[in-house]
């Protein structure tokens, strides 16, 4: 039988088919607006490529309007159903906020899905992610609840597999404005302090950052109703002077830029200017179309 008697009958597999032939105009005049109607059924009927292609074709807003909201939904449809490329491209719009609330993590999650199944571009996608990360670390400040915190096994603080600085956001006492300096000590082991802070459940008073310049963005309040963002020099915690002395990985005088430059596993140059990508493969049926 031909895709198209099949597709009017209902068939699931027979309407992805038809889709694919009316998106790629075999055998039938091309017509974006008879795939994304076909494959609609199909992928209403739950069938994973053409939940795929009509993601595809929204993201692309071929046949339909562009629309990355609706795009989201029938990827984690096709997610689900543990489609190497749904889970490549749902990790794209998490990783670059497209209809999603961007959410690298969650990203990363999917990456490493499709990862695992052999998918190249999930891979490549790991790496530019870790790429965008490594420097929104060293450019802002991420709050030290993220679960993406772990201690490494040198006794370092690190925030998805990359060295950091732990320091109290928000500063008031012992604040010098004049001399841009404050009696506030960073972290950057999982020292007593950090240690202690964390089990009087005060952790959400600490960011993250692998700004290297030992300039500290701080929220200085010190007026009753407005905080103000200033930049301030912060100098090393002792208890973490020590255990780094412990482990030799301490040198006076001490330099952050000197530190990370020794102990930060690096990114391949190859991979910091690249994109995350998301994929669109054509999945040709072998049957007849018409
Ligand atoms: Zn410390």
């Amino acid at each position: 039988m031909k895709y198209r008697d099949a597709a009017e009958q209902g068939n699931a597999a027979a309407q992805r088919a038809f889709g694919w032939c009316c998106e790629f105009g075999k055998g039938v005049t091309l017509s974006f607006d008879d795939a994304v109607k076909w494959y609609r059924k199909s992928a209403e009927q739950g069938n994973v490529l053409a939940q795929i292609s009509l993601g595809n074709l929204y993201r692309e807003g071929k046949g339909v309007p562009l629309d990355y909201r609706r795009c989201v939904a029938w990827y984690r449809k096709a997610s689900a159903q543990g489609h190497a490329d749904a889970q490549c491209n749902l990790g794209w719009c998490y990783g670059t906020g497209n209809g999603v609330l961007k959410n690298t993590s969650t990203a990363l999650k999917w990456y490493e899905q499709s990862a695992r199944q052999g998918h190249a571009t999930a891979r490549d996608n790991i790496h530019a992610l870790q790429a965008a990360f490594a420097h929104e670390l060293q450019t802002s400040a991420i709050p030290f609840n993220d679960e993406r915190f772990s201690i490494a096994p040198d006794g370092t603080i690190e925030l998805n597999s990359r060295k950091c600085c732990i320091y109290i956001r928000n500063q008031r006492r012992d604040v010098d404005l004049q001399k841009r300096t404050t009696k506030y000590r960073y972290h950057l082991c999982n020292c007593r302090t950090i240690q202690e802070m964390v089990a009087d459940g005060r952790k959400d008073r600490y960011v993250a950052t692998a700004r290297d310049d030992s300039l500290f963005e701080v929220d200085v309040n010190d007026h009753p109703t407005r905080n103000r963002l200033v930049e301030l020099n912060m100098q090393l915690c002792q208890n973490c002077r020590e255990l780094l002395r412990q482990r030799g990985m301490y040198q006076e005088p001490f330099s952050l830029k000197d530190f990370y430059a020794k102990h930060q596993s690096s990114i391949p140059e190859m991979f910091l200017k690249k994109r995350q990508e998301a994929v669109t493969r054509a999945y040709p049926p072998d049957g007849e179309c018409v």
